[in-house]
Formats: C-alpha cells, sequence, structure tokens
C-alpha cells in the first residue's frame, strides 16, 4: 500500500522527523479557505501515488494569495502518468539552499534492507544511479541504525559538521520508521537544507507490505480510496488478483507464477500484456466470467490468450466459465485457449462443441504467438 505524500509525512512526524505543516484541499473552495491562513511563500502539490509531479507541473511555488489560488486550480485539473489529481496538499514553502537522498529500501537480491543516501537529491534515485554512481553511500542493515552508524553514513555525505550530526539523527529515525511500519520503502526526497541551516523533509514516500498491513491497523487509514483502481479492488472481492498494466494482450492465467511466465512468453513474441491476472485454484466458472468481464473492461485489449495449467483447477471448469461468458458478455474480441491438466479433454471438448469463435493452441509458447499476431491485427 502507497502512501500518499501528506500521510507519510504524517508518520514520519510521529517518529520526530522534521517535515512542514500541511493541509489537504480536494476542491478549489477547500483550497481558498486554507490559502486565507497561509503565511506566505506557499507550495502546492498534487497528491497522486506517483513520482516526478514537480516535472509534471504538480509542485508550485506561490507568493501571493491570486497567485496561489491559481496555481491550485491548475494542478487540481491536471493528470499526471494517467492519473487525475483529486487531492492538493497545501504548505509553507521552505527556502531551499540544497536537497538531499535518503531512503531504505528492501534489496530482494540480498534479502536485506538497505539504506541510501546522496548529496544529489531531489532528482530520481535511479537517475543518480546512472549518472553519478560515486555520489551513492549504501549500507545493508537489519535493524534501525545505530547512532553511531547513523553518524558515519551522514558525515559522509554532509560536510557541515552541525547538519550532519542533525541528519543523522533523521537517518535514524527514518530507518526506525522504516522497520516499525513494515515498509518496503521509506524515501525522503529531497530531504534539504534551509537557509536557516535546519534539515527539513519536503517530500516523503511511504510503501507499506500488504502482508503486514494486518499488524499495523492504525495505518489503515491511510488507504485512499480515491487512487484506487475500482478494477483491482472488484477482483480482489471475487478472490481474483489483478493487476492492470499498459499493453494490448489481456491475460487469464492460474497461478501467479504461471501468470509471470506468460507475461515473458507474450514479451518474447514481441508482445505487451494488458494485465497480470491470476484466477488462483480451485477456479469456479464464475470467477473465469468475472475476470473476462473485468480485463473486457480495459478497452486497450485487442486479444484475450486463457493460458490454464489444470491441477486443482480443472480445465472443465474453465471452459463452462468461458462459454458463459460468451452467452452473456458482448466479446468482441479474438480469445487464444490454452488448457492442459486436469480433465483437457472434457475442457476442450466443450469448447469445440460450443462453436464459439475461440481459438486453441497445445503449448503456452503457441498461445502467446497467436496472441501477439492477433494484437497485432
Ligand atoms: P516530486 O517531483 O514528486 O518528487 O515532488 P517533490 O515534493 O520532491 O518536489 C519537487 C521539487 O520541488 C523539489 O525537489 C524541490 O526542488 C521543489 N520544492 C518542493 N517543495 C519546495 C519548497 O517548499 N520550496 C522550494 N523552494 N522548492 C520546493
Ligand atoms: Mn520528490
Amino acid at each position: 500500500m502507497k502512501l500518499l505524500e501528506w500521510a507519510s509525512k504524517e508518520v514520519f512526524k510521529t517518529f520526530g522527523i522534521p517535515t512542514q505543516t500541511g493541509k489537504l484541499a480536494r476542491n478549489l473552495e477547500e483550497a481558498a479557505e486554507i490559502l486565507k491562513e497561509m503565511n506566505y511563500p506557499v507550495v502546492i502539490k498534487a497528491q497522486v501515488p506517483v513520482g516526478g509531479r514537480g516535472k509534471a507541473g504538480g509542485v508550485k511555488l506561490a507568493k501571493t494569495y491570486e497567485e496561489a489560488l491559481k496555481k491550485a486550480e491548475e494542478i487540481l485539473n491536471l493528470t499526471i502518468k494517467g492519473i487525475k489529481v483529486k487531492k492538493i496538499l497545501i504548505t509553507e514553502a521552505v527556502d531551499i539552499v540544497k536537497e538531499y537522498y535518503v531512503s531504505v529500501t528492501l534489496d530482494r537480491r540480498h534479502s536485506k534492507a538497505v539504506f541510501i543516501t546522496s548529496k544529489e537529491g531531489g532528482v530520481d534515485i535511479e537517475e543518480i544511479a546512472r549518472t553519478k554512481p560515486e555520489a551513492i553511500v549504501k549500507r545493508y542493515i537489519d535493524a534501525p541504525l545505530k547512532p553511531y552508524e547513523a553518524r558515519e553514513l551522514a558525515f559522509s555525505v554532509f560536510e557541515d559538521n552541525k547538519l550532519a550530526l542533525k541528519a543523522a539523527g533523521i537517518y535514524q529515525k527514518l530507518s526506525e520508521a522504516y522497520f516499525a511500519t513494515d515498509s518496503q520503502l521509506a524515501e525522503i526526497n529531497p530531504l534539504v537544507v534551509t537557509s536557516e541551516n535546519e534539515l527539513v523533509a519536503v517530500d516523503a514516500k511511504i510503501i507499506l507490505d500488504d502482508n503486514a498491513l494486518f499488524r499495523h491497523p492504525d495505518l489503515l487509514k491511510y488507504k485512499d480510496i480515491d487512487y484506487i483502481n475500482p478494477e483491482e479492488e472488484e477482483a480482489k472481492e471475487a478472490g481474483l488478483s489483478y493487476v492492470k498494466l499498459d499493453g494490448n494482450i489481456g491475460c487469464m492465467v492460474n497461478g501467479a507464477g504461471l501468470a509471470m511466465a506468460t507475461m515473458d512468453v507474450i514479451k518474447y513474441w514481441g508482445g505487451e500484456p494488458a494485465n497480470f491476472l491470476d484466477v488462483g485454484g480451485s477456479s469456479n466458472p464464475e470467477k473465469v466470467k468475472k475476470a473476462m468481464d473485468i480485463i473486457l473492461r480495459d478497452p486497450n485489449v485487442k486479444v484475450v490468450f486463457i493460458n490454464i495449467f489444470g491441477g486443482i483447477t480443472r480445465c472443465d471448469d474453465i471452459a463452462a466459465g468461458l462459454i458463459e461468458a460468451f452467452r452473456t458478455m458482448d466479446i468482441k474480441v479474438p480469445v487464444v485457449v490454452r488448457l492442459t491438466g486436469t480433465n483437457e479433454e472434457e475442457g476442450r471438448r466443450m469448447l469445440a462443441e460450443s462453436g464459439l469463435p475461440i481459438k486453441t493452441a497445445s503449448t503456452m509458447s503457441e498461445g502467446a504467438k497467436m496472441a501477439v499476431e492477433l494484437s497485432r491485427a
């Protein structure tokens, strides 16, 4: 679960990390009320669950009430990386002297948390890694930083002693926040030095581990219904795992591993999956119908590839669900099916006898190739 900037800042504050105080507005009327009470200059920031808002025009400084109101309106009308802005954060602006980068994240390759910091803040860390890898300082950790570790890291990034000591405190608190909330990412980019020689977290980002959310009922209030993908939520309720992607080949697969493999094979043949969809084990026909319904709501989908390796999942159930889907829905795109495993003969016979315009493949690779060709037609 991604926490928006304002929510991430609230969490960071509870750990003692200095950030600006701000207020949320969901429309221009609310923004106008808040702006009347502010000291200027202010910063107005789009609250969307994606980065790079600054470059997209979603972060703006304003010196006066009128200017701020105009910019608030502009930002409320923005769509950033396909996401319509639903709320803005209004904060007092800080006078920035220099921007730094700090984060704690999970490094899967090393099965460890990694603390990352850099004196090149404000830009994407991937960008720094590409252009100035020597400017990145890293340390693998299994627990919050000890004071001496935090100081060592801070002194390798901050030249000024006073600032380095202040930064060390923030490094420690950030690592505490990361572990205490079971996060996958706790990031401050930028952590800035102000003209008063103070450190302030100007941006904040937390990604919580969904599998550990049950341990943090207090954080559930930050779940943002404004930015939830309705299809993904609906799929979750129906017992499906669905993640929308940008391609045009809809995928319906059983098992997360096979779903990943299917996406790989589609890519291998030069296609782009429109989604990840795992119908899970013991798929009843209703689930298949629901899955089809969700896949086809994506207007980019030009073909659907159904790849089933029947174990607990029975191929005849899949066939029955598919036939039912064709009977009740207006399916205009071609459908490629590869069914193998439990009750495959029965499943294939049902599809053949249905007379439906379904193309069958005998292997995953063949099916993926057919789907890729159809996606280009
Ligand atoms: P992002 O683009 O989504 O990462 O949004 P940020 O919150 O990181 O803001 C982008 C950039 O806007 C920062 O790197 C700063 O350079 C600038 N910025 C944000 N807040 C302030 C502020 O209070 N004062 C000043 N002067 N610049 C700011
Ligand atoms: Mn940022």
